[in-house]
């Protein structure tokens, strides 16, 4: 008899796994359908011997020292600043668009002062900032944001912006000067042994087993547990009762050249052309040393794994619906990006998990010793 099952071997799930059994003392089974834990942090080696994102690239980032701190017992750190560039007019130029964007795009010399004046004097006026076309076009006019966020987003969602709540595009802030970091957070790292030697960490206690290649769908009724923490799609949980909630997917194309870089930094979007969204080369993140180099890019699409929940008035207004269902479960605890659903960062998902946990203990009286 487990006290808990836990549904997914991601950061939701492997948190609470690791709070139950270290404070709580209590049994827990972490099974995930995947034949590897991490979630879609997971990292591994390629055949190249190069370390790559399974699930496309994660940087650590976050505001909060509970956080960082929490995560610091199971990783040292690799500082690591986030630098993106856009491939733009045939160019390669700092995103969030910034004081050296508008001046190499448009062979200017503007101070940022001046700058400010030239995004107020293109920036159209709305009265209410709803979507994700509000956000933009109102810092920075309609021209960049065609030629940065109309394609990308339809790329990447599916839709246009003018049907995406504004919390999309308003993940990537615009500057007037010439800061082109892709984050601004006061920490920002990469787990130095990589994603999956932090989940190993988290998971090594006695009181946690974990089966990997084990669906919920398949085990539910053949083991014993008392509760669960459940970190897979809200809808599936209740079988889709209120029809599906959409989740954008992803197919990942990775790749290993035989040269020692393919580009300058970390990421390059690609807003005008390609079928991808971005190409990520993984030695920028890691650090690593190694003659060849990996890369993956990132193609959306409908079908495949649920990667991204798509923030839309009309899919809160479901997902609402299943967050009724969910409260209302005995001794079900929903958490993480797929089962809240939202649009979370992997700081967020941790802060969520440790909330959750400090919920479970209040609720949850310890079990009695045997
Ligand atoms: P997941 O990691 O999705 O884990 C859920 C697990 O549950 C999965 O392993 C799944 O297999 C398993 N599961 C689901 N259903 C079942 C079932 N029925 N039975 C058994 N197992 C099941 N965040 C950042 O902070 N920085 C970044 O740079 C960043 N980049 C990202 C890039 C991409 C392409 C994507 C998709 C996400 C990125 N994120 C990033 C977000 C980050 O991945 C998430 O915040 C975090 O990994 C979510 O953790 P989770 O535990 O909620 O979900
Ligand atoms: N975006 C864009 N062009 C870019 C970068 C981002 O249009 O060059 C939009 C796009 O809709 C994207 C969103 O901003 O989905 C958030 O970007 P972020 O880099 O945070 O996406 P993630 O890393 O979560 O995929």
């Amino acid at each position: 008899m487990f006290d808990w099952l836990i549904v997914g071997a991601g950061f939701a799930g492997s948190v609470l796994a690791e709070r139950l059994a270290s404070q709580r003392g209590e049994r827990v089974l972490v099974i995930d359908k995947r034949p590897h834990i991490g979630g879609n942090a997971y990292d591994r080696y390629d055949d190249a011997g190069i370390l790559i994102h399974q699930y496309g690239p994660h940087i650590f980032h976050t505001n909060s020292q509970a956080i960082f701190d929490y995560l610091s017992k199971f990783t040292r750190w690799r500082p690591y600043e986030h630098r993106v560039l856009a491939d733009v007019d045939g160019m390669l130029v700092p995103i969030p668009i910034n004081l050296d964007t508008v001046n190499r795009l448009f062979a200017l010399n503007l101070t940022s002062e001046e700058l400010a004046t030239w995004f107020a004097a293109r920036a159209e006026k709305r009265d209410e900032i709803r979507t994700s076309e509000d956000v933009v076009v109102s810092a920075v006019g309609r021209e960049l944001y065609e030629k940065f966020f109309k394609g990308y987003t339809r790329k990447q969602w599916g839709v246009d912006p003018s049907q995406l709540d504004k919390s999309v595009t308003a993940r990537v802030p615009t500057r007037i000067d010439r800061d082109d970091r892709y984050f601004t957070d006061s920490f920002q790292y990469m787990p130095e042994g990589g994603y999956t030697r932090l989940f190993e960490r988290m998971l090594a206690h006695p009181n946690i087993r974990v089966m990997l290649q084990t669906s919920f769908q398949d085990i539910r009724k053949e083991i014993a547990f008392r509760r669960v923490i459940y970190t897979g799609p809200i809808d599936e949980f209740f079988k889709f009762r209120f029809g599906k909630l959409p989740y954008r997917s992803l197919q990942f194309k990775h790749e290993t050249f035989d040269q020692q870089w393919l580009q300058p930094v970390a990421v390059v979007n690609y807003p005008q052309t390609e079928a991808y969204t971005r190409i990520t080369e993984y030695k920028h993140l890691t650090g690593q040393s190694h003659e060849k180099t990996s890369v993956t890019y990132e193609f959306p699409s409908d079908a495949g794994d649920p990667y991204y929940p798509v923030p839309r008035a009309e899919n809160m207004e479901l997902y609402k619906k299943y967050e009724r269902l969910a409260l209302a479960q005995e001794n079900v605890w929903f958490v993480g990006r797929l089962a809240t659903y939202r649009y979370y960062n992997m700081d967020q998902v941790v802060g969520q998990a440790l909330a959750t946990f400090r919920r479970i203990c209040h609720e949850v009286p310890l079990p009695e010793v045997a």
